[in-house]
């Protein structure tokens, strides 16, 4: 039976915070973010990182491969496997990029189901698109340019969000926990992986010195964009901990948080109710 699919894709404005942009609320127009290690004017660094993701989109999959050594799959099949889907449901992939998550989470809820696959990136989202028809999945799958802050459903839309490794991008995560909580269902739950804090001091020297020394160089020569690849191993860097995410999260108000560490804290899966 298909429950809810229609309405979960209903564009909801009622609910928007905020539409002013950065640029026109006065409130915001000093805001600082910090863009990798740079502290930039919040309102520039969606642009920024556009252009991250736009330089890197092409060759964003094989670079995953390589600078984890093929990880990236398990983690995102445990985030996966703990979203409790079930044929029919109705989940939304946010930060989906090239669509690794939403194509697990499409299985999971069948051809009843809906996933829709979100992105501020028109070029990530053709990248994800691309691979949806490549796999097979067609018919439950929508697709949504929109920004994580200001997520484009209608309130308790959702059995289930995600975001992997998209948090650290956004300008003001709060602000994009609050908009996937309004578009969670009351016991929906939120999967949020993302890098965090090797667990181990000896495993974060390692883990640091590789980061920095490799990933930029790899990036340069794999995707001819070293700069970009610095950017995202000091957005890894100035990322909060696990514990300083859980709070965040609870902030927010989301209930029940959980973390699961993976690979000795290099990653963290944050699990978080919405009741
Ligand atoms: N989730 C995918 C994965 O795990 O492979 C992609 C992760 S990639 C590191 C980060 C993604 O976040 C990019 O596709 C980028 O376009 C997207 N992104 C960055 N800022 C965003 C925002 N404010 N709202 C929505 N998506 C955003």
């Amino acid at each position: 039976m298909t429950r809810r699919a229609p309405a979960a894709f209903h564009y909801s404005t009622a609910n928007h915070r905020n539409n002013m942009s950065a640029h026109t609320d006065p409130l915001r127009q000093n805001e600082r973010a910090f863009f990798g290690n740079r502290e930039v004017p919040a309102a520039d660094k969606a642009g920024m990182v556009g252009e991250v993701f736009r330089s890197v989109a092409s060759r964003y999959d094989l670079m995953n491969d390589l600078m984890s050594f093929g990880a990236h799959r398990l983690w995102k099949r445990f985030a996966a496997s703990q979203s409790a889907l079930r044929r029919g449901d109705c989940a939304l992939d946010v930060a989906g990029g090239s669509g690794d998550m939403a194509r697990r989470l499409a299985r999971q809820v069948g051809a009843d189901g809906m996933v829709a696959l979100a992105d501020i990136n028109a070029a990530m989202l053709e990248v994800g698109r691309d691979k949806m028809i490549d796999a097979g999945l067609c018919g439950n799958i929508a697709y949504a340019r929109c920004d994580a802050e200001k997520l484009c459903f209608a309130d308790g839309a959702f059995d289930c969000v995600s975001i992997a490794f998209g948090l650290r991008n956004v300008t003001r995560m709060e602000d994009a926990l609050a908009s996937m909580r309004r578009v969670l269902r009351p016991g929906g739950r939120l999967l949020l992986l993302e890098f965090s804090k090797p667990l181990l001091p000896l495993l974060e020297k390692i883990y640091d010195r590789y980061s920095l020394s490799v990933i930029p160089a790899l990036g340069g020569a794999v995707a001819g964009d070293e700069a970009a690849y610095r950017y995202l191993v000091e957005s890894i860097r100035k990322h909060p901990d696990q514990e300083a995410m859980k709070e965040m999260m609870l902030r927010v108000g989301f209930d029940e948080v959980r973390v699961h560490n993976l690979s000795g804290g290099i990653v963290a899966l944050h699990i978080g109710w919405a009741y």
